[in-house]
């Protein structure tokens, strides 16, 4: 119970002595202590002192279908009166696993055509490596060890995964990247020399990539990693073509393409995959988030038919893939997944999100001549502002300031939730519930935020 002052400031107390928290300054947090939150509706938060706020960044841009969706509830609650726990060893599965698999199937791009379920982003990213590093192995080509990904990428902090990361926070401290990841230059037009044409900035890209695979050698290099818009990296949104174009050159360098759509999957970016607006047919396709909205974890990865065939193929007959864990394809997370799939495309969620989505850009665009505002990125639901502290020169901040602790301060104050990448870019990734209404209280928010910034 935190119902008075009191109680708040004792379990503060148990999270400044015991709580890791994921991706924070460990000291600084001990000093400053937790916003503790209680419920969510909608988009909208309560917090245990009894603060309301609009989540603008539906959790961790996963809270897709938005809070206390009823329905979800009762298919985590049914399953798991059915049937809570259920292994995928043995030749056991449960039934809403395999229901899951071939939904997945169904309704990504046609090439992909195996589901392998796991707990979230980090662990679908580091089974697509472990997997293709299998694939190479067991079709004969065993030096296609090297990965390319693109600076500013995220792709989760497992041992491998954080190395494709291009973050140095993910690195520093960690001895990553491995030898065997590299990365190449962002699509990012705001910082591009090509600035607004896309055709130089997606040309540059493919020159980055074939020059890449030119020095490590086409026989070493097994696969070319991307999100579609990058997102941790800071909503690094690619002129459109982009990803069409890269996926065609790796497919003619001879490597794998796989696209990391754990935050664009599930209608973030207006289609339900980012890949479905261009065409795009990849090798393999990391998920999550969106994949259960959040309620619980669980990601997927999907692969083709050439590369699964080439793994089940080549290892020793009658011995297992040695690839696995305890809450693979868990029953309960597959049925909640089911559901929130079912809201997606019944429930009239995408269509809610293809909907508000022009009113979701007016209102970033519109902040454009903001003093502080040097760059509007945005596609479908998910947009951010970079900050310059002068527009001609884009020059940023300095870190010294603090300003994105003054920023989130700030948003809490006028009750407002958003994220910021490094210190000058803030993201928005509301739930795609979002009425229009509720997007006009996002944006009178923000504008105070920023004045209040100024
Ligand atoms: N890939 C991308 C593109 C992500 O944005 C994330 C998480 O933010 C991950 C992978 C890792 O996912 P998770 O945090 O579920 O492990």
């Amino acid at each position: 119970n935190i119902a008075t002052p009191e109680q708040h400031a004792a379990l503060a107390g148990l999270d400044r002595a015991h709580l890791i928290h994921p991706v924070a300054p460990w000291r600084r947090h001990e000093e400053r202590g937790p916003t503790v939150l209680s419920s969510g509706h909608g988009v909208w938060l309560q917090d245990a002192q009894g603060r309301e706020l609009l989540d603008a960044f539906a959790g961790l841009w996963c809270v897709n279908v938005g809070y206390g969706q009823e329905s979800v509830v009762q298919a985590a609650v049914e399953q798991m009166r059915r049937l809570p726990y259920a292994t995928g060893y043995f030749h056991f599965a449960s039934e809403p696993a395999i229901r899951l698999a071939a939904k997945l199937v169904e309704i990504t791009p046609a090439s992909l055509t195996r589901a392998y379920l796991t707990l979230g982003g980090s662990e679908s990213v580091d089974a697509a490596v472990r997997f293709i590093v299998q694939y190479y192995n067991n079709t004969g080509r065993p030096a296609k060890k090297h990965f390319i990904a693109l600076e500013r990428g995220y792709h989760g902090s497992s041992s491998t995964g954080a190395g494709l990361t291009a973050l140095p926070v993910f690195h520093r401290g960690f001895d990553l990247p491995l030898a065997t990841q590299h990365h190449i230059p962002s699509p990012n037009p705001y910082r591009h020399e090509s600035g607004s044409d896309a055709a130089a900035l997606i040309a540059a890209s493919v020159a980055s990539l074939r020059a890449k695979v030119a020095q490590l050698g086409a026989e070493n290099v097994a696969a070319f990693f991307c999100e579609p818009v990058q997102g941790s990296g800071g909503v690094i949104v690619p002129p459109r073509g982009w990803l069409k174009a890269m996926a065609d050159a790796a497919r003619e360098l001879d490597i794998l393409f796989v696209v990391d759509e754990v935050i664009t999957g599930f209608g973030r970016t207006g289609t339900m995959f980012a890949c479905d607006a261009e065409g795009v047919q990849p090798d393999l396709m990391t998920l999550a988030k969106g994949l259960t909205s959040g309620y619980v974890p669980m990601g997927a990865t999907m692969m083709s038919e050439r590369v699964y065939a080439g793994i089940a193929d080549g290892a020793p007959a009658g011995q297992p893939i040695g690839h696995g864990a305890t809450y693979s394809a868990h029953p309960v997370s597959a049925a909640v997944a089911l559901e929130v799939i079912r809201l997606y495309e019944e429930g009239g969620i995408l269509a809610n999100a293809q909907r508000v989505a022009a009113r979701f850009a007016a209102g970033l665009a519109a902040l454009r001549s903001h003093p502080l505002v040097g760059d509007v990125r945005c596609v479908g639901l998910l947009g951010a502002l970079e900050l310059v502290s002068d527009k001609a020169s884009k020059r940023g901040f300095d870190p010294a300031l603090g300003l994105a602790d003054r920023l989130f301060a700030l948003g809490y104050q006028h009750g407002l939730v958003f994220r910021s990448f490094g210190d000058h870019v803030l993201g928005f990734a509301p739930a795609l519930t979002i009425t229009e209404a509720e997007l006009d209280v996002l944006f009178v928010r923000l504008c105070r935020v920023l004045d209040d910034a100024l």
